[in-house]
């Protein structure tokens, strides 16, 4: 081939080309004929697919889409062919063969694709429901779902972890129990939550509802990370400013009711009449928190929180 400006005989190589998506304007590494006289570069007929794919990707990679590699890949984790991959997401198999060539798939269809095939992004698109339904009842402290303030409410009880000396074995359970007795001094005091967490009985004691995929999305938004399968670490810090004044005190007064007997902590929940009333596996009531201790005048004392 001939470069068009100057004559030359082109070469084939890897090149810096650009390229335009959607108004943008990208440069990607696709294979290009080059001039070694002028510098011209063209993408010939043969090698268009690979151009315009790059193309694409980069456009996706801009935009915080899945790139054809990455489609290709949770398809193949998943082991299925493009037929099945199609009929797993509900759409046609002439989609799943475009999007892997290098059509840009719709934002819907990539919310879609990473609902279906990233439990990451499925547990943290289950807890984001949970908290926009706005749903509020006895099972949730009558407090929607807040997860701004499960993350920090996390960050304070793992930094306090980690300023003991000695720190507790299976800090997964110690930290459900932290987490459900602080939310219970709540509600026993103000008739409302913490967190909105709903909590489960197991036969390790009261703990978040599906904790499990709770910690999994945390993870996933850095809030906490397991060191090992027993020991978490948080990588945030706590910011007071979250709560309110009240409800600061109730979790400062949690952390000191059980910081020296934090391995007792889960032996400790199994006396609580909320767990014990509870049959196993169902959500726990924080009625029976009301139930167990009434306090009429406390309960009338319900503040707003701060915006
Ligand atoms: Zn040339």
């Amino acid at each position: 081939m001939e470069c068009m400006k100057c004559g030359a005989r082109m070469n084939k190589k890897v090149a810096a080309v650009e390229g335009v998506h959607d108004d943008k304007t990208f440069t990607v590494r696709t294979t290009a004929m080059v001039c070694p006289n002028c510098g011209y570069k063209t993408v010939d007929a043969q090698n268009l697919d690979e151009y315009y794919r790059a193309v694409a990707d980069a456009y996706r990679a801009s935009e915080g889409r899945l790139t054809s590699k990455e489609l290709v890949a949770l398809r193949l984790k998943m082991k299925k062919s493009q037929r099945e991959f199609a009929d797993y997401l509900g759409v046609g198999e002439a989609s799943v063969k475009r999007w892997e060539l290098g059509k840009v798939q719709e934002r819907a269809m990539d919310e879609l694709i990473r609902l279906k095939t990233q439990a990451e992004y499925s547990a943290r698109n289950h807890f984001q429901v949970l908290s926009q339904s706005g749903e509020a009842d006895q099972y949730s402290g009558w407090r929607p779902l807040d997860l701004k303030r499960v993350t920090h409410l996390v960050a304070y009880f793992l930094g306090e972890i980690a300023k003991l000396k000695k720190k507790p074995e299976h800090q997964p359970l110690v930290l459900n129990k932290l987490l459900w007795y602080a939310d219970c001094r709540h509600v026993r005091l103000y008739g409302e939550s913490l967190t909105g967490l709903r909590y489960a009985r197991i036969d390790h004691g009261p703990v978040p509802d599906d904790y499990v995929q709770l910690y999994r999305y945390l993870d996933a938004q850095k809030v906490l990370r397991y060191a090992d399968a027993e020991t978490l670490i948080a990588r945030m810090p706590f910011d007071p400013t979250v709560f309110s004044k009240d409800e600061i005190g109730s979790i400062a007064h949690t952390w000191d009711r059980f910081k020296d007997r934090l391995n007792e902590i889960e032996e400790l929940s199994h006396a609580e009449k909320a767990y014990k009333e509870t049959e196993h596996a169902r959500q726990i009531s924080f009625a029976w928190v009301l139930e167990k201790q009434r306090r009429p005048s406390a309960r009338r004392q319900r503040h707003t929180i701060p915006a």
